[in-house]
């Protein structure tokens, strides 16, 4: 399938569906693969920095999260067939996982929720191989520790959530030490997983409101999304007039 070039970097228009059978062909064929779910922020922020451009680059699936950039790309002209977000790729790759046997490791999230997400995941898919889940506050001290227990752990696949832009700079300063496996920047999802974080409900997130959602439940958040308002600029701005 045909990559989109939308400012700047490539991203892959699939469903979520699409995207499993990609990450499934990308363990079939071995080394290190980083997955992108990306957020109008990060692509805003990309822009700049010139580090979050590279792992874009770099990447090998970069899929559309958020309504805000779903929107910027029809403004451009360009389509993608559905949102996927972390949280659902997740969540259908480790269906997918029961039946191919893959071995996961979860990444992230306050002391004991990635765990409490992977007690759930197992009440769901009882054959679900999870081979490790550890806490996401680890110290640079305590980083190779976490490094060797995955490593010792040999997954297949590494949801990592420590938030975005954070994971996906981990994933991509420790490829070489991870490979080989996919990793897959993840956010919040161990804590919607754990249910310690409520997710929109359905309706809200069929009519692109799940940022609302979000805002409602965890107010703070509105710090973050003042960048939301300043990626619309920019997005009309390179439409009307080019870079
Ligand atoms: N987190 C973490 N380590 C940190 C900071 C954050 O593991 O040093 C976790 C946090 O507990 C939460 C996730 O990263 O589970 C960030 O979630 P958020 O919803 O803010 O991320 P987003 O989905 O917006 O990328």
């Amino acid at each position: 399938m045909d990559r989109l070039k939308f400012l700047g970097f490539d991203i892959d228009p699939v469903t979520t569906q699409e995207a499993t059978v990609r990450v499934a062909a990308l363990i079939a064929h071995g080394g290190m693969h980083q997955v992108v779910t990306l957020n109008p922020e990060y692509l805003y922020r990309a822009q700049t920095e010139r580090d979050l451009g590279r792992i874009l680059e770099q990447a090998a699936l970069v899929t559309v999260d958020g309504i805000g950039l779903q929107w910027a790309l029809r403004l451009s002209g360009l389509r993608v067939p559905e949102r996927v977000t972390g949280i659902d790729l997740m969540l259908h790759i480790c269906r997918r996982a029961v039946f191919e046997g893959w071995r996961v490791f979860l990444l992230g999230g306050r002391p004991g929720v990635a765990e409490g997400a992977a007690t759930r995941l197992l009440q769901d898919l009882p054959g679900l191989r999870i081979v490790g889940a550890h806490h996401g506050y680890f110290s640079p001290e305590e980083e190779p520790a976490v490094i060797a227990k995955v490593k010792s752990a040999a997954p297949q696949l590494l949801f990592v959530g420590l938030g975005a832009p954070r994971q996906e700079r981990w994933i991509h300063a420790n490829r070489q030490t991870l490979a080989p496996l996919v990793a897959i920047g993840v956010g919040g999802s161990f804590d919607v997983v754990a249910g310690r974080v409520k997710r929109a409900p359905v309706w809200m997130r069929r009519l692109g409101l799940e940022w609302l959602g979000r805002l409602l439940r965890e107010p703070w958040r509105w710090r973050r999304m003042l960048v939301l308002p300043l990626f619309a600029l920019f997005v009309i701005r390179v439409r009307l007039f080019g870079r």
